[in-house]
Formats: C-alpha cells, structure tokens, sequence
C-alpha cells in the first residue's frame, strides 16, 4: 500500500510528518505522493478539504486517513500522540473503510462555457453587491424564486460546517443526498421562499437559473471560482456525486458524539 501525507503549514503538522515518515521508512510501507493508496492529512478539517482538492481525479483508488491538529476535526480520527498506533494499523491494514457521498456542481456561464466541480463540505452561491436572485428548479420543475444573500448546497458531512451556520440542519452521513440552506431570504407580501432548509434524496437534481446581470459568486469548499471581467453565472446544477470519498476506518470516531463534543462539550 502506497501512503502520502499532506499536511498544515504549522511547525506541529511537519513535525508529525518526519515522525509518520520515519515510521513508514522502518515498516517498509512505500511513500508515493503522485498515486497514493492511502493519504494521511495532518492538520484541521481545512487542511483534509485541501488534501481532497488535492486528489479529487484519484477518489476511487485513495483512502483518507486524517490526523487532528485543527480546532474541530471532523474529518480527523487520529490524536497527535497516537503517530505509533497509526503506523501499526497501517501495517495491519486490511483495506477497511468508510465511504461519503459528494456534492456535483455544473455551472454554466453566459459565454456559453460550464464547468465541473465536486466538493466534499459544500458548494455556496452569493453576492455581496445586490439582492441575489434565483429560480429554484427541483427536478426540472420551478420550485420557487429565491431574493436574498445567497444558497448553501451541503453534503451530509458538509452539514456541520457552514450549512450549520446558516440554520441548516445536521445530516446523519449515512444519508445519501444533499441539502439546500437559505441565507436571508427576503419573505415578506412580496416575496416568498420555503423559508426552511430541505433535505434532497439520492436521486434529486437541484438546478439554479440566475438573473441575466446577476453578479453572484460560486464557492466550492475552500475555493472561490474565477469568473474574470467577461462572463458571468447562469445556470447551476447541483446533484449527489458518482464518485465518494473514501476514508480508513482504522479506529473511527461516531459521529454523534463528535458532534455532541464539537457542539455542547464533552469528550469526542
Ligand atoms: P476556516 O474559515 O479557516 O475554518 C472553518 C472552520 O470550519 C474550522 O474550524 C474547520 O475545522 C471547520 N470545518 C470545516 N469543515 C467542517 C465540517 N465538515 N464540519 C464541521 N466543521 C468544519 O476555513 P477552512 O478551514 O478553509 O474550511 C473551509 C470551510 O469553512 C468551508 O467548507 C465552510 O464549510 C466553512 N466556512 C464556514 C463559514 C461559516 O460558518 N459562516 C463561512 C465560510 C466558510 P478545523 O479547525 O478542524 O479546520
């Protein structure tokens, strides 16, 4: 099994990483940061996000393994002083895993271009200049006309971060689907949204059709896409992703508890 580690800048993060590499050195597991099998990510959440933009044309064959060092760690199982654990259980290993679904997103531009992503948290649409304005297509079908900040699309996993923010519900990650949170619709006599958050199936397809001078921006996790000076958004799909991300399920921690930690207090 191949293993590379993607890590934080911080000092902690590269010392982690001499130490994981030492371990693997001794153990003869072979390090190869172009075709991994298993990719180890030190740092935070953030730090997975990148690690996963990082190898987001190689998801079927990698399996993510995170080491905490960020303020959260959703996506991290393993402490900082459990370096040798790890290696045992990567010596052990028996391709054990667990997978997540992912968010697609095709976004179309006025010069008639579109572009694919896929994002692991959440993929938002907003605009800081004006009033954004959408209509809302469920299946094909006009839904309703969306004015306000802007729209969140999260993932199951994804449901805890920003969506959480925004009044989104948490999603079991065991769902398969994603989730639509508003971000201060305006609703009054005039205009009129769900006003709620809405928890799509496995098969929905979510489409967003933007206003002609519309100035909206498109984030997808870390990201914010570049529109340049000439065009600009008109249309966006959103749908549960072919593809899942694969993490090492090694020692795992459940769900609900990291969220009771992460949210109330507690031990994770
Ligand atoms: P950041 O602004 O530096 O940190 C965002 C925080 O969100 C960190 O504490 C991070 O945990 C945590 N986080 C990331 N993914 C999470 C998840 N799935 N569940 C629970 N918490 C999670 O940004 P960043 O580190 O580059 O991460 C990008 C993410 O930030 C985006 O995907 C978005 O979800 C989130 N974000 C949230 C808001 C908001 O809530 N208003 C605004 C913008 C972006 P770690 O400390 O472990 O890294």
């Amino acid at each position: 099994m191949k293993v590379a580690i993607y890590n934080s800048g911080t000092q902690e993060s590269k010392r982690l990483k001499r130490m994981i590499m030492q371990g693997l050195a001794k153990e003869n597991i072979p390090y190869d940061e172009e075709r991994p099998e298993l990719v180890i990510s030190i740092g935070g959440d953030g730090t997975l996000l990148s690690a996963f933009n990082h190898y987001e044309d190689q998801l079927d064959q990698i399996r993510f393994v995170g080491m905490h060092t960020g303020h959260l760690g959703f996506y991290t199982d393993w402490r900082t002083f459990e370096v040798f654990d790890l290696i045992e259980s990567l010596k052990a290993d028996t391709g054990q895993s667990v997978s997540y679904p992912l968010l697609d997103i095709d976004a179309k531009y006025s010069d008639g271009t579109h572009q694919k992503f896929i994002a692991l948290n959440e993929s938002t649409i907003k605009d800081t200049l004006k009033t954004m304005v959408c209509d809302v297509y469920v299946n094909s079908e006009l839904f309703e006309r969306f004015r306000g900040d802007g729209l969140c699309i999260s993932t199951p996993t994804g449901s805890t971060a920003y969506n959480k923010s925004v009044g989104g519900a948490i999603m079991d990650p065991k769902i398969i689907g994603f989730q639509l949170s508003e971000m201060a619709s305006l609703n009054n006599r005039v205009f009129r949204t769900l006003g709620s958050p809405i928890i799509f199936g496995a098969d929905a397809v979510l489409t967003l059709r933007l206003d002609d001078d519309s100035t909206a921006v498109l984030s997808c996790d870390r990201t914010q896409i570049e529109l340049g000076q000439v065009r600009h958004l008109t249309e966006l799909t959103y749908s549960v992703a072919k593809q899942q991300i694969h993490f090492a399920k090694y020692q795992h921690t459940d769900f609900w508890r990291r969220v009771k930690a992460s949210f109330i207090g507690g031990e994770a």
